[in-house]
């Protein structure tokens, strides 16, 4: 069996951990079978317990943009380790990275360092209201935001009344100062907003969407956003966790042209390691604790390894920007290669990307939201996905996910995957 050792290892960790995982998607439940667990990884490639050797697609989610185990982010973090693992005290690489962040990112002043993009979604929000003294947020179906209680949750019966609870545990206290809004639908928006006038204080989105497969903007709608945050004394809060230091130095802001009031990272900015950030203009920073009335803390944020992983990799990309140009042509290639392919075997699908996001949807219509992503056939995706693993490529375990290029990646890999796609096609439809 070609996953033995990765099954055993599931059936032990079951016994322990819910699910045998410690976040959900790892479970392999949107496409069946037992999750494969790793033993190393290097460069673009995953190596499994059984011995087996994948293309990976998703990178950890994001954070490992130059490869798996990147010598200058490993050897930071190794000489970092030696010195001591955490102190809860100030250290001088926590000023360095923030100095490197706000430079690198346009309209930030200051960064706060987190543990986790959840972290950093919920203190922004946090911040966002105490600021403008409100306390309704507005976020779009299918963006996801972390698992903190404000965002977890669905559209409520009318369009402009408010959420409820998508889990259970999340009340409805909490559930109705969440309005929930349609992406890439401004009408939706203004609508909520004159429905909930001088009542909201912050919309928070993904500038480019990552979570229900890639959906980027469209013409104008971010832009359209900030007008209507200008006109109604609304902070805007661009969710970066998986844009930032991705798209381009500075993000979607930069790539896009849209500035938001506050920005939130994790993923790439960590490295690989636990690292969340929010950031913002120096007049909305000074409201935070211990300057400001908004409290937030983190006994391990700041963490020295955590630092020196981010720092290593934020400085990587900062003195090679060509890397982003580099990305996004392997991600075009790719894209074009696919499609090529899909086309030829006559499988439905519609292939969203910007820069070095990409997703592929077995769907008809084009996507453009949550509703338009969830018109693709699971069917046909499940199949494609054990396909591919079948012949050593990891994509996501799930459909509304984006992949995650990563630089490591060869033309050669890429044709290998091509290839593989072209294998499998005929047994998909
Ligand atoms: C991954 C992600 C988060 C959550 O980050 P965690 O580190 O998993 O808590 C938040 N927002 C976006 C856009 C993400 O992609």
């Amino acid at each position: 069996m070609l996953y033995q050792r990765s099954s055993e290892l599931f059936k032990e960790a079951r016994k322990v951990i819910p699910g045998g995982v410690n976040s959900p998607v790892r479970a392999f439940k949107a496409v069946g079978g037992d999750p494969i667990f790793v033993k190393k990884a290097e460069g673009a490639y995953l190596y499994d317990e059984d011995g087996n050797q994948f293309i990976d697609y998703i990178n950890s989610w994001g954070p490992m943009i130059l490869g798996h185990a990147y010598p200058p982010v490993v050897n930071a973090v190794i000489e970092k380790a030696k010195k001591g693992t955490s102190f809860g005290m100030p250290t001088e690489i926590e000023t360095e990275i923030a100095a490197l962040a706000v430079n690198m990112v346009p309209n930030i002043d200051m960064i706060r360092f987190v543990n986790s993009g959840t972290e950093a979604c919920m203190s922004a929000v946090r911040l966002a209201r105490g600021f403008t003294g409100k306390d309704k947020i507005i976020k779009f179906s299918g963006c996801y935001h972390g698992h903190s209680d404000s965002f977890l949750i669905q559209a409520g019966s009318g369009a402009v009344t408010f959420g409820s609870p998508n889990s259970p545990g999340v009340t409805k206290g909490t559930a109705k100062d969440t309005l929930l809004a349609k992406y890439n639908d401004i009408e939706n928006v203004t609508n909520l907003v004159e429905a909930n006038k001088g009542e909201i204080a912050c919309i928070i989105i993904e500038p480019v969407a990552g979570n229900m497969g890639c959906i980027p903007p469209k013409n104008d709608f971010l832009q359209n956003i900030r007008n209507l945050c200008n006109a109604n004394g609304i902070l805007l809060i661009f969710d970066e966790v998986m844009t930032g230091f991705r798209l381009a130095p500075g993000g979607a802001q930069e790539l896009l042209g849209v500035d938001a009031d506050i920005i939130t990272f994790g993923k790439v900015i960590g490295g690989g390691l636990p690292v969340g950030a929010f950031g913002a203009r120096t007049e909305i920073m000074n409201y935070l604790a211990p300057l400001g009335p908004v409290y937030q803390a983190g006994t391990l944020s700041g963490n020295p390894l955590a630092m020196a992983a981010g720092l290593a990799m934020l400085t990587e990309l900062n003195n090679n920007k060509a890397i982003f140009e580099s990305i996004a042509k392997k991600t075009a290639y790719l894209h074009k290669g696919i499609e090529e392919v899909l086309e030829k075997n006559q499988i439905t699908h519609s292939i969203n990307r910007l820069g070095s996001m990409i997703s592929v949807h077995f769907s008809s219509e084009k996507v453009i939201d949550f509703e338009t992503a969830a018109t693709g056939n699971n069917d046909t995706f499940k199949k494609f996905f054990h396909g591919m693993l079948e012949n050593n490529i990891y994509i996501a375990p799930s459909a509304f996910e984006t992949w995650f290029i990563t630089d490591a990646l060869s033309y050669e890999d890429l044709d290998t995957t091509i290839a593989a796609v072209d294998k499998i096609a005929p047994s998909i439809k």
